[in-house]
């Protein structure tokens, strides 16, 4: 029954294709237009997306009305289906004492509550965990909501990181954040990378899949954030890229249906395209923090377009914002 299925559907695919050809060569056509009208109709796109990162909302410099803004621009103009948030979502956490973390993530709430009735799914960034650095934060590292605690139970996540599917995509939602005494490193510990192994054995080879995370897998963009040049070496430090790229690369090897990562953490621009995996990096609604741009970086967010056959098309969007003076 279901090779029958099959076979009829894909008679179908040959007729339309067939149908798409013949049109290109009604009109004049090259051969190359025939190809393109032929992956054309090839092409079925199942699920819109809005990817914003590194928000960093705050009530100064009037950030809270930046997210409101960028939020009223997807919803009007971009229309996704869906928004991926790739951290950093409040303005800091890692050393701001708890009645202002408290504070900040009540306007974070509110903001999306009053302004969003899209789906969101976000991942978490080093500035939403709190108290990693502990003096600055007053914290003790006891308190209930220490450390990730805090974002995870905002969400009603109980592990850090997960995964879902939509619209025939597998979605993998990574904890960039390695959380050291008074410090943070881009990595995945071995007990998430056991999960992420066994997450994507799991999924069908035909199942694109996409991963995000706040710290970019892979870079190219990050070699152009610090003073390389004065220090007369290239020097990025495991803050701003992952430091376990290598074997995150070696296992994607074995994975070909990943087709692509989502990240922010760096508020730079970039798309870097490697052994069949495209590492996409989408700036930050906050530009640089909300004070100025930050290098070429101006307050805007990604807009991608999935494909039912694991290809995807994407850009980066301004939304218009103004910086308020300071
Ligand atoms: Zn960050």
């Amino acid at each position: 029954m279901q090779l029958d299925q099959r076979s009829s559907s894909s008679r179908r695919e040959v007729l339309r294709y067939a149908g798409a050809a013949a049109a290109a060569l009604a009109v004049g056509s090259s051969a190359g237009a025939v190809a393109a009208a032929v992956n054309a109709a090839d092409r079925k796109r199942v699920l819109r997306i809005a990817h914003l990162t590194d928000v960093h909302v705050q009530p100064e410099l009037h950030g809270d009305h930046g997210l409101a803004a960028c939020l009223h621009h997807v919803q009007e103009h971009a229309r996704p289906d869906l928004i991926i948030g790739t951290g950093d979502s409040i303005m800091d956490s890692m050393e701001t004492a708890e009645d202002r973390v408290k504070m900040l993530w009540g306007l974070w709430q509110r903001v999306w509550k009053a302004e969003c009735s899209l789906p969101a799914e976000h991942c978490i960034g080093n500035h939403d965990v709190w108290g990693i650095h502990k003096a600055a934060s007053k914290s003790t590292g006891t308190e209930p909501l220490y450390g990730k605690k805090w974002v995870m139970s905002l969400h009603g996540w109980d592990r850090p990181y997960r995964s879902f599917g939509r619209a025939g995509w597998h979605f993998i939602a990574l904890d960039s954040i390695t959380h050291l005494e008074d410090d943070y490193l881009g990595r995945l510990d071995d007990r998430q990378f056991e999960w992420l192994v066994d997450d994507l054995s799991r999924v069908d080879a035909r199942t694109p899949v996409l991963v995000f995370s706040h710290i970019p897998l892979f870079s190219a963009a990050a070699f152009l954030d610090g003073q390389h040049e004065k220090a007369h070496q290239w020097r990025v430090p495991a803050s701003i890229m992952h430091i376990d790229a290598r074997r995150v690369k070696d296992l994607f090897r074995k994975h070909p249906n990943v087709k692509l990562c989502l990240s922010g953490h760096l508020h730079l621009v970039e798309r870097v395209d490697y052994l069949g995996v495209s590492y996409l990096c989408n700036g930050a609604v906050s530009g640089g923090w909300w004070k100025a741009d930050h290098q070429e970086c101006q307050p805007g967010y990604g807009v991608i377009d999935l494909y039912a056959d694991g290809t995807f098309e994407s850009k980066h969007v301004l939304y218009g914002w103004k910086y308020a003076e300071a």
